[in-house]
Parts: structure tokens; C-alpha cells; sequence
């Protein structure tokens, strides 16, 4: 070996260097206990540190509080998230799931063994786990890791996605994420995955999950090329166009992203359409038609094309009066509508240039609230 090579990791050191706090996790622990899920996933395909989930076969609570950590939940025996050193850890115990009918939810029930927990997993990328305690090495009765080197999305039984059919919107999440294929019985069962049988909580919860993904708009594409959801027309465009739009400011502060990524693909049109072919003349008319569409819509009528509103956002919604209701009031105008009939006049003709100045803004807005109908 030439001095250049570095000899390669085990998976011990490379557990030991990315997560050094699960060391007060082993030697705590009174029953057999493992890091499993995406935690194994990522140190496999040396990605860093992910979400630590660590399965005991046993009592999560007596690990929990066996970790002298701060316990930040629990539920009875089955689960508790504590805090250490900094880091969340969830611990569960491990668990059967089976699903009544489809779409349900599992009905859980305790294992005495981490393979039985494995089982009921995804995709058998997420189903290894690394023992904390002992000496063996990886536990991957389903193959995971020839998946993980051949970048295969693979589930474990053929009813997989007949239980959970939110597992194939994981799926495009993943495959999004690491430019993975779909393993082809697993993309065949894919296809026939029934969304409709879950709820429409369950359903969203996941496709805001893969709305934050950095590779959303990839995910989306795979999502309608896959046949599972209906994009609106252009959603595949439209999505990657307010991706990239929300890269930068000042659109990127402005909503949030997943809401946003997940409104361009699916929609229901909140109105951007009628908004993105308006052509206001006037800074007025564009606050006008502005006002009243939340984040979201503005930011997709952006994209679709209202280009005025860059200035809407830039400049034209932070333009604002000198002068408020208290000034006409002082004036000697009673307090009721015409003072907001004053004042809106007043901003209309201010953000149309037309006006500037306290003074100027004070003599138009008694004018109109003196002026019998408002109009001066
Ligand atoms: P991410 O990197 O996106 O957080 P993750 O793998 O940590 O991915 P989680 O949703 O946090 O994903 O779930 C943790 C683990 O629980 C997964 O790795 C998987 O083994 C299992 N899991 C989660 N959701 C399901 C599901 N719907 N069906 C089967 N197993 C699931």
C-alpha cells in the first residue's frame, strides 16, 4: 500500500467518528440495542450525520432513562426521544407492524428480535442495523447494502406498498435524493400502488416531506412519470421554475418552500393563473391586484410569468404612508370611513408618484374625507 492510500474505515470507526455520542448509548444499555433506519443508510454511503434512530430490544424508557439524557418524550415502554450531548436520539423498542387492511394504520405489537423490526420496513436500503454492544458487524438479512451499491429502491415482500402505499411517495423521495432506480418488481408493484387508500393527512404529511427535499422538483417529475399523482398541467416545469426561483432573494424569503414546491406541482390554482396574465399599468392597480393573495399564489404567478411582481416585492408593498388615521382625526374628521376613504386615496396616488411628503399626503387625504362620496 502506497502511503498515499488511507486504509478504509470499518464500519465501527466510521460509526465511532460520525456519531461518537452513541458510545454513552452502549454502555448504558442493559439489553441488546442498534442504530437502524436512515442513520445506517447514510454512514454506508458516507453522507454524515442523519436523524439517529436506535432500536433496543426492550424497554425504551429504562434505556432512556438509564442515559441519565434529558428525556424530551416518551410513550410508556415503546419509544422516547432524549437529547444528548446536543443530538436527538428516538429509541424504540423493537416492533412487529401488520396492517389490517390497506392503507390503515399498523397495528403494532413488541419483538423480541431486531430482524422482526427490520421486516417491517421500507425499502431494505433503510433495513440494516449496526449492533451497539457487540462485536458482529452489519445486520442485512434483505440485502441492503448490494441495494445501496447498485442504487436500488427495492422493498421487501410484494404487499409492501398494497399496506402503505405512502411508501412509494417515499420512494420518489429517495430515488430523487440519491439518483436510485427503482429495482423492477418494485417499480411493477409501484405502479398499482393505491393512494386513495390512505388518508389525505397521511398522504400530504409525506408529500411535504419530499416537498423539502433539495431534489423536490426531481421527485415531483418521478411521482407523475411513475403514474401516482396527478401533476397540474406544466407541474413539472412549473415546480422546477419556482425551485429555482426560491434559490435566491428575494423570492427565497419570501414563502415557504415546501408549501410552495408542493402548491406548483399539485395545486388547486389559489388564483395565480388569473394573476399571472393581469398587466397592471399602474404601481396602484399591480398593489391592488396584489393584495389579498398570500405567499404562496404570488410566488407562482411570479413564475407563470407576472414579471411586476419583482417590483410589487421589492419595492411597491413596502411603500406606505407618513401620515395614519390619528392625523385626520386631528384635522377635525370624525372618526368612520371616510378616514379610510382619506387614506387610500392618499397611498394610491403616493405609489403612483403623484404625491409625496407628509403635507401632500395629509392635504389629499382631507380632501377626500371631506368630499361627500370619497372621490376627489
Ligand atoms: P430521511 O433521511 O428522509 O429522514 P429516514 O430513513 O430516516 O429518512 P424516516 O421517515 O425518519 O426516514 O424513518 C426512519 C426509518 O423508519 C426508515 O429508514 C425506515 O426504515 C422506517 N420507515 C419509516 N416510514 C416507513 C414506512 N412508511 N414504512 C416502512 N418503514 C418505514
Amino acid at each position: 500500500m502506497s502511503t498515499a492510500e488511507k486504509p478504509k474505515e470499518s464500519l465501527a470507526e466510521a460509526l465511532q467518528r460520525v456519531y461518537p455520542e452513541l458510545g454513552a448509548v452502549r454502555g448504558a444499555a442493559t439489553e441488546p440495542v442498534y442504530l437502524v433506519g436512515g442513520a445506517v443508510r447514510d454512514l454506508l454511503l458516507g453522507r454524515g450525520r442523519a436523524d439517529i434512530d436506535v432500536v433496543v430490544e426492550g424497554d425504551a424508557a429504562a434505556l432512556a432513562s438509564g442515559l441519565g439524557a434529558e428525556v424530551v418524550s416518551h410513550d410508556r415502554f415503546a419509544t422516547a426521544k432524549v437529547s444528548l450531548d446536543g443530538h436527538e436520539i428516538d429509541i424504540a423498542a423493537a416492533r412487529t407492524e401488520s396492517y389490517p387492511h390497506p392503507g390503515s394504520l399498523p397495528v403494532v405489537e413488541p419483538a423480541a428480535q431486531i430482524e422482526a423490526d427490520l421486516a417491517r420496513r421500507d425499502f431494505t436500503i433503510n433495513a440494516m442495523a449496526i449492533p451497539l454492544g457487540a462485536e458482529t458487524g452489519l445486520i442485512d438479512p434483505h440485502g441492503g447494502q448490494a441495494d445501496l451499491a447498485a442504487g436500488l429502491l427495492r422493498v421487501l415482500h410484494p404487499g409492501s406498498f398494497v399496506d402503505d402505499p405512502t411508501r412509494a411517495l417515499r420512494a420518489a423521495r429517495y430515488a430523487a435524493r440519491f439518483g436510485f432506480e427503482l429495482e423492477p418488481e418494485t417499480e411493477a408493484l409501484l405502479r398499482e400502488a393505491d393512494l386513495e387508500s390512505v388518508s389525505t393527512d397521511r398522504r400530504e404529511a409525506e408529500l411535504l416531506r419530499l416537498a423539502r427535499e433539495g431534489e423536490a422538483p426531481r421527485a415531483f417529475a418521478l411521482l407523475a412519470e411513475w403514474g401516482l399523482v396527478d401533476l397540474r398541467e406544466g407541474g413539472v416545469q412549473l415546480v422546477a421554475d419556482v425551485a429555482a426561483m426560491l434559490e435566491s432573494s428575494p423570492w427565497g424569503e419570501f414563502a415557504r418552500r415546501d408549501r410552495t414546491l408542493f402548491a406548483a406541482a399539485l395545486g388547486p390554482s389559489g388564483g395565480e393563473e388569473e394573476l399571472a396574465k393581469a398587466r397592471p399599468e399602474r404601481p396602484s392597480e399591480a398593489v391592488a391586484l396584489a393584495v389579498g393573495h398570500d405567499p404562496v399564489e404570488l410566488v407562482l404567478a411570479r413564475a407563470l410569468g407576472a414579471e411586476w411582481l419583482d417590483r410589487y416585492l421589492g419595492e411597491w408593498r413596502k411603500i406606505s404612508l407618513e401620515i395614519d388615521g390619528e392625523a385626520l382625526i386631528a384635522a377635525g374628521i370624525p372618526q368612520g370611513p371616510a378616514i379610510g376613504r382619506g387614506l387610500d386615496e392618499a397611498l394610491r396616488r403616493k405609489l403612483d408618484g403623484e404625491i409625496s411628503g407628509r403635507d401632500q399626503e395629509l392635504d389629499v387625504a382631507l380632501e377626500v374625507a371631506r368630499s361627500g362620496d370619497g372621490v376627489a
